[in-house]
């Protein structure tokens, strides 16, 4: 059996996860196990396949075994109940297994980093902050919040962003030389304490969201009234109405080659998954206050547009064509 230290864990080998994980285990060198963890045996039985001439692979039934055998566990789960099922369950759950494992440790015990890497609500993450503070092992633990941009191609091709929160900023250094291995070195930020990883994440997606609709409504009046929509993004992106969605991924069909928009709003980010993340910022304002307004009608317009067979499963930027086919009310 691999000793701790050279032993990583990865938990949640989903569309985002598993790419992560396969790119974990071609960076780290042979010498480091990698155990992998999901409640699909399907999936584990794949990875096993697909990273076979990368490096030692071995399954771990549970969070709890998982920080027992590994000095660094990182999850890449759906939502809040995963995380508090593989982190906080008393049977099966990390922190209990970092407890147990106190009593091996001989008086050393190894400081050990635990860190999810999805988007997950606020709340949540500081509840597992708040337990691994208070938890027998906490001296010994690290948690980080490190959420992704990037999406699915972004895990494939190892090029993600990671916003990490974490109270004990000496442990940066190695949290850096694990995500680097599936991200971007210069992308990799440390925002502050745990949870601010989270909120620079959803407080970004809000923003995008939010100019999703946006522009699309901009535009939209422009193709309404028989403009050069084309002429008129290149005056936009030049102009004080210029964002990452006109310039970038543009809503309008055929304006800009390889967006999401010119193949039937496919391959992009999920308008399901945008309007989570969107929600998830307006829970945040609440939390702290903050007043906001134009959260409501953009969840709104969200909701109607996914709950249309025509638009259900696209790119978000498909709110263009739902204003496009809608008759003016
Ligand atoms: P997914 O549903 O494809 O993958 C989740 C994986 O976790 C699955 O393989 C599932 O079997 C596993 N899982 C669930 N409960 C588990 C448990 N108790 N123990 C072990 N494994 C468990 O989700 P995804 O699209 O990979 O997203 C993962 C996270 O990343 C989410 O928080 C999501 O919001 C975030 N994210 C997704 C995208 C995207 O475009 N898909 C982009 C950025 C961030």
């Amino acid at each position: 059996m691999s000793a701790p230290d050279k032993t990583v864990a990865f938990i949640g080998l989903g569309v985002m996860g598993y790419p992560m994980a396969l790119n974990l285990r071609k960076g780290l060198d042979s010498a480091h196990t990698l155990l992998i963890c999901d409640v699909s045996t399907d999936a584990l039985t794949r990875f096993q396949h697909d990273a076979e001439s990368q490096g030692p692979v071995e399954i771990v039934k549970s969070g709890y075994e998982a920080i027992q055998r590994a000095d660094a566990v990182i999850t890449m789960l759906p939502d809040s109940n995963a995380v508090k099922k593989v982190y906080l369950d008393s049977t099966s759950g990390i922190l209990a297994g970092a407890e147990s494992s106190l009593k091996y440790d001989d008086g050393k015990p190894a400081d050990k980093l635990i860190m999810e890497c999805g988007t997950i609500e606020t709340s949540t993450i500081l509840e597992v902050a708040k337990v691994t503070s208070e938890s027998a092992a906490s001296s010994h633990l690290t948690f980080v919040d490190a959420p992704v941009s990037g999406g699915p191609m972004g895990a494939q091709d190892g090029t993600l962003a990671f916003m990490a929160g974490m109270n004990n900023k000496n442990a940066y250094s190695r949290v850096k030389g694990y995500l680097s291995h599936m991200g971007k070195p210069d992308a990799i930020f440390l925002c502050g304490d745990i949870g601010a990883g989270t909120a620079f994440k959803v407080i970004n997606n809000y923003l995008s969201s939010i100019t999703s609709l946006a522009a699309s409504e901009a535009l939209n009046i422009g193709t309404k009234m028989g403009l050069d929509v084309a002429l008129l993004t290149d005056v936009i992106n030049v102009s004080g109405g210029q964002c990452w969605v006109t310039s970038k991924s543009n809503p309008v069909p055929g304006i800009q080659a390889n967006v999401p928009s010119s193949r039937d709003y496919e391959g992009g980010f999920r308008i399901e998954l945008c309007r989570k993340v969107l929600g998830m910022g307006s829970e945040l304002a609440e939390m702290v206050g903050a007043r906001t307004v134009l959260d409501k009608p953009t969840l709104q317009a969200f909701d109607e547009a996914m709950g249309d067979e025509r638009y259900k499963g696209k790119d978000a930027r498909v709110v263009y064509k739902w204003l496009n086919d809608s008759e003016k009310k």
